[in-house]
């Protein structure tokens, strides 16, 4: 899946809402995604970045993108079934999610870990993922088939020292998508994870901040498994956690 070559119109007429789409991975899956033909919705909370990808992909000549600019560590559910009725109306049917936006919190000790951080974390991590699939599940039903890829992490599959919040977050989302996938195991919804393995970004320099970043792969190299498990190819695939580079 790693060596997938996607057809170049895989995600045409699909409606595919990404989060984090401002920088990093999730920036790097909204231009791979609207390269192949989808329409992207672009969440995350720093609108001029947003803005940006959405100049690149309307310059590329794809489908034009839509922009919801939103912060996930103040947002409640009202607001992700405000989100929810717009696309409904605007685009009547969502296709794909790809639930990226993460952050990594402070590296401590777990005994160290203070109460506002353990919540700051799991409500960007976790609780805003609870939220969003929650109010956008009825418009991923309108779809004719519809994937929704939640993002893991090694961490999340093994526990490390002194990862504690982002960690226990990472396990919680690797629960979320088991359970998503077996309540709709028999519907139009699929629900898998991305494992990205350590990838050049932001977050990972600031998580190893010694680290040489062309030793690692850059966020375009890791899209074939993006692209497959949004795609049709992959309409047999649910509750399984996949790793963009396996050992
Ligand atoms: P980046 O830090 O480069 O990008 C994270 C994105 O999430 C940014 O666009 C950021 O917005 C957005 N974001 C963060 N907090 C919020 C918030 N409160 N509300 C809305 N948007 C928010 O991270 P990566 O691209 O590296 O990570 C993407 C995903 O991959 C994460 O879930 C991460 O845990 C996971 N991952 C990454 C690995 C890696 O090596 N890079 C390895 C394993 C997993 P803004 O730019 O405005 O801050």
């Amino acid at each position: 899946m790693n060596d997938y070559h996607a057809p170049h119109d895989l995600l045409k007429q699909k409606v595919i809402l990404i989060t984090g789409a401002g920088d990093g991975i999730g920036k790097q899956a909204a231009l791979t995604f609207a390269s192949h033909g989808a329409t992207c919705i672009l969440l995350g909370r720093t609108v001029s970045k947003l803005e940006a990808v959405y100049d690149e992909i309307v310059t590329n000549g794809d489908a034009e993108p839509a922009i919801v600019p939103l912060d996930l560590q103040g947002a409640m559910p009202d607001h992700y079934k405000g989100m929810a009725d717009t696309i409904s109306e605007q685009f009547g049917k969502l296709d794909g999610v790809l639930v990226n936006a993460g952050a990594l919190g402070h590296l401590s000790r777990f005994v160290d870990i203070s109460p506002e951080e353990w919540q700051k974390v799991m409500q960007v991590n976790l609780n805003s993922s609870v939220y969003l699939l929650q109010a956008l599940l009825p418009v991923l039903a309108k779809a004719e088939q519809a994937s929704v890829v939640l993002t893991s992490s090694s961490v999340g599959r093994k526990g490390r020292a002194f990862w504690g919040t982002y960690s226990v977050s990472k396990f919680a989302t690797e629960g979320m998508m088991e359970v998503l996938a077996d309540e709709y195991k028999n519907s139009n919804i699929r629900f898998n994870c991305i494992n990205p393995g350590a990838t050049r970004t932001a977050m990972r320099a600031s998580a190893f901040p010694a680290e040489q970043p062309d030793t690692l792969k850059t966020p375009a190299e890791i899209m074939p498994l993006y692209l497959y498990l949004m795609g049709n190819d992959s309409v047999e695939i649910n509750g399984q956690s996949l790793d963009c580079q396996p050992k």
